[in-house]
């Protein structure tokens, strides 16, 4: 099989060939269907994960079908199509994985940089940390659901949205966009937040009824405008910290502002508006596998699935590059013939 390795830091992907591995107790082979190209990915390049195991390979946006099972795995049954996710294995013992927590077990390992992920063909992954597909779901469209997906889909979720939500999202990218469509589809109200116009039509389609453009509007001021109240949640999309701290002022009493994006700087936030309102900041690490199952029956029920560039394995240092240049086209997805 032929396998996209990262040998270090700053190091292109290096195409490997490798015999297919044996599934051991507790794991299925997954024969890979597609594997989306995250942002996760570029930071793993760029050093960022000093904790990543070299040489390792890059990819948690997984889709595949369940080719092998090891000694006593008895789900899911071989032939399962599945997803698997960042998450890839947790002590499964401690207080967190008890109470279907996995995401904050402290052993937890993550797929693609401390265990091998979905650049290749095939890959050997731990029976229970893989999510059945439901039916009908585009496998390469459906990638990065296991990643930019459920960690839009789980913001909204930390963020407390309920159908009276007014819900503000910050960036028009991939996350951005389907934090909008999530967030329209569970019954709130949306507003989104762009450095330009650019993505305003788009935006008002997807239904967001409010667009602010930071470059002519303050955005907390123009949040706080919102009903005369401002937003009870805030989902920040954008690789910026401080595009999200600028929102703060913008939250309703009791408000939550979750970070999926932010960047290296200090999260710096006004403590005696946030004591007076008790606001709540949070950043949120994608999710556990039950909120990915959440993620995948939600998008399959209400027709959401990103726009996604397929591409083939040796394509990807390419789209790595672009990503590094800033490129915000469609989502790169390894497409496996
Ligand atoms: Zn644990
Ligand atoms: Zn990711």
């Amino acid at each position: 099989m032929f396998t996209a390795v990262a040998t270090g830091v700053d190091e292109p992907l290096s195409i490997a060939e490798r015999e297919v591995p044996e599934p051991g107790p507790g794991e299925v082979l997954v024969k890979i269907t597609a594997c989306g190209v995250c942002y996760t990915d570029l930071d793993l390049l760029q050093g960022h994960w000093p904790i990543a195991r070299f040489p390792v390979v890059p990819g948690h946006e997984i889709t595949g079908v369940v080719a092998a099972a090891g000694p006593g795995v008895s789900w899911p049954p071989v032939g399962t199509a599945v997803g698997a996710q960042f998450l890839g294995d947790s002590c499964r013992h401690c207080d967190y994985c008890v109470r279907g927590d996995q995401i904050l077990c402290p052993r937890k390992r993550i797929t693609g940089i401390l265990m091998d992920g979905g650049y290749t063909e095939y890959a050997v992954l731990q029976a229970d940390f893989v999510t059945p597909l439901p039916e009908g779901l585009d496998p390469v469209a459906a990638a990065p659901l296991m990643c930019a997906g459920l960690t839009a889909f789980n913001s909204l979720r930390q963020g407390g949205i309920t159908a009276t939500s007014r819900v503000a999202v910050i960036g028009t990218g991939g996350v951005g966009t389907l934090a909008v469509r999530y967030a329209v589809a569970m019954g709130a109200r949306v507003a989104v937040i762009g450095r330009s116009h650019r993505g305003e039509a788009a935006a008002r389609e997807l239904g967001a009824e409010r667009f602010i453009a930071t470059q002519d509007t303050d955005p907390g001021e123009a949040l706080k405008a919102w009903d005369n109240c401002g937003a009870n949640l805030v989902v920040n999309a954008a690789p910026s910290t401080s595009a999200a701290a600028a929102t703060i002022t913008g939250l309703a009493p009791d408000g939550w502002l979750v970070l999926c994006g932010y960047d290296p700087e200090p999260l710096i936030l006004p403590t005696r508006v946030m004591v007076l309102n008790r606001l709540h900041a949070m950043v949120n690490p994608s999710g556990s596998p039950h909120d990915l199952r959440d993620t995948l029956e939600f998008s399959a029920a209400h027709g959401i699935l990103p726009e996604v560039t397929p591409i083939g394995l040796r394509d990807v240092n390419a789209a790595l590059d672009a990503m590094a240049q800033g490129s915000s086209g469609k989502r790169s997805v390894i497409a496996f013939g």
